[in-house]
């Protein structure tokens, strides 16, 4: 029974825990078991969390026999991003110099996963403070794709993205910098979506570029996403760039499964060059299908976005260069002491040298560099300048068309290690998500099919800042469009993992 049930979506699991099919308990320990099973292999999860998880469940199904008034996913279990702090619960970012830190208070959005009662079955594996595309950054290991596992899940969050595609957990949180929701949902299968900056409270996720974080859901369908968009968003006086409400309605933009008249707009820049082909063609055949279903495909140009990963890779590190000061081994996690000089700054000197990996180390220089007098205005002045030229691109293009469409990221999952010592080739993957986080605008990513080695493909639709809901109805039509061509889920599709794994879930 259980063992069926964790494949259904979460909002079936919702169902079946209302209608008494299961208890929240029996679901939270399948998810476990599950997570035993195959995670050892997978390494999606950090931490596993069974006791938080199991005394949550607990509660739920007092409450539920008790005839208590239950939010939707009440019972649900759901895993978080190691970037998103969880009181009592170990949060390390992926980093050795967080190694050990215990938090003493929840991000907001946990906050709210908790007041909701959702279990939370463990921390998720990602790339060192998010800096990555293929999860390979982790100072735990790399997370491995459900599908192949000699091949990455995409990054940052290619464990909460591997979490949700092998059936550990029914959703899942991730964060989105510069794609980092969007490219590991591309590469495994499944759906996830960036919101609107500012509409996801930022406290307590540890940050790594203020001025584009967000977080938002990782899922196995878009009206899962829907729902759990939903129970995270809302203003948070502790975040001073959250927005206030006014959002419609997200779930029933995903049921609304119609997309007559709706306007699509093609992005010149982000389908040709340097995108495999059959991504290219599952991406076309996924137009193809609105146009038949009723939308209004048009092809314009937004000639700015070529300058956007440029422009990212200036701004991102500086953020990031000023954030990270604060892990100096004196407030959290490791402390290296060397013997020879004690004093404060050789401590910080010597956890900083230890406590982080290349990549994080290449960006603070790149950032402290861009940042520095006399290199300001070329760099992080420039860099600031072309964000204005794609927000205007964003402006301009939103006035011909209700969202816009591209492939989510060029290529299939690559093999593990294939990229780690050209920090250049993996960056390009994120050309096509990053200018979405530049500009603030929200962007879901979906399964447009199987692509090259029969591996899974993302189509990412934007919308204009606030109007999520838009994503959500093209995202809903197009899912059970191409669900009716496919029989079925495209996750059904990936082969099945053999418990393998000898010992238990960290
Ligand atoms: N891959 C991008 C980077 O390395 C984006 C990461 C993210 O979104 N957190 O910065």
């Amino acid at each position: 029974m259980t063992a069926e049930i964790i494949r259904a979506s979460a909002a079936a699991q919702a169902a079946a825990l209302r209608a008494g099919e299961v208890s929240s308990q029996d679901l939270t320990r399948g998810h476990l078991d599950r997570i035993a099973a195959v995670d050892g292999d997978l390494n999606a999860f950090l931490h596993v969390s069974s006791e938080d998880a199991l005394a949550t469940a607990r509660e739920v199904d007092t409450a539920r026999a008790a005839g208590e008034e239950l939010h939707p996913l009440a019972g649900v279990p759901i895993a978080v991003k190691d970037v998103v702090v969880t009181q009592g619960i170990p949060t390390t970012a992926a980093s050795k110099i967080l190694e050990g830190w215990i938090p003493p208070y929840d991000a907001t959005l946990v906050e709210k996963l908790r007041a909701a009662r959702l279990p939370i079955l463990g921390k998720t594996n990602m790339d060192e403070f998010a800096m990555g595309s293929s999860t390979e950054n982790s100072a735990y290991g790399p997370t491995r794709n459900q599908w192949d596992r000699e091949r990455i899940p995409g990054g940052s969050g290619g464990g909460s993205a591997v979490a949700v595609g092998a059936y550990e957990a029914p959703l899942a949180i991730g964060t989105d910098t510069g794609g980092s929701i969007r490219q590991p949902a591309s590469v495994t299968g499944t759906v996830g979506v960036k919101p609107t900056y500012g509409s996801v409270s930022r406290y307590g996720l540890i940050a790594m570029a203020s001025s584009l974080d967000q977080a938002g859901p990782v899922t196995r369908t878009v009206e899962d996403s829907a729902l759990l968009h939903e129970l995270i968003a809302g203003h948070d006086p502790r975040d001073s760039t959250s927005l206030d409400g006014g959002f419609a309605s997200f779930t029933e933009a995903a049921r609304r499964k119609d997309v007559t008249g709706l306007r699509i707009g093609v992005i010149e820049e982000l389908e040709g060059e340097g995108f495999d082909p059959l991504v290219r063609a599952r991406f076309e055949e996924s137009l193809e299908k609105l146009e038949q279903a009723g939308a209004e495909i048009i092809r314009l140009s937004c000639p700015n976005f070529r300058y956007a990963l440029g422009a990212y890779y200036l701004i991102m590190p500086s953020e990031a260069s000023s954030n990270l000061a604060k892990f100096d081994g004196m407030r959290f996690g490791l402390r290296v002491v060397p013997e020879e000089s004690p004093t404060a700054e050789a401590v910080m000197k010597a956890t900083r040298g230890q406590g982080f990996g290349d990549e994080v180390k290449r960006r603070i220089l790149l950032g402290t560099y861009a940042l520095s007098a006399g290199y300001y205005d070329a760099y992080y002045g420039s860099a600031q300048k072309v964000r204005t030229l794609v927000q205007r691109d964003f402006a301009a293009a939103f006035e011909k068309v209700d969202v816009l469409a591209s492939p989510t990221a060029p290529s299939v999952a690559f093999g593990l290690g294939e990229k780690t010592s050209d920090p250049l080739a993996m960056y390009l993957g994120d050309i096509a998500t990053i200018p979405a986080n530049l500009a603030g605008v929200p962007g879901i990513s979906l399964p447009s099919g199987l692509a090259e080695d029969g591996l899974p493909a993302g189509i990412q639709f934007l919308a204009p800042a606030r109007a999520d809901d838009r994503l959500y109805r093209v995202g809903g039509a197009l899912e059970a469009l191409l669900e009716d061509a496919w029989g079925g889920p495209l996750l059904a599709k990936a082969p099945e993992l053999s418990a393998s794994n000898e010992g238990s879930a960290r």
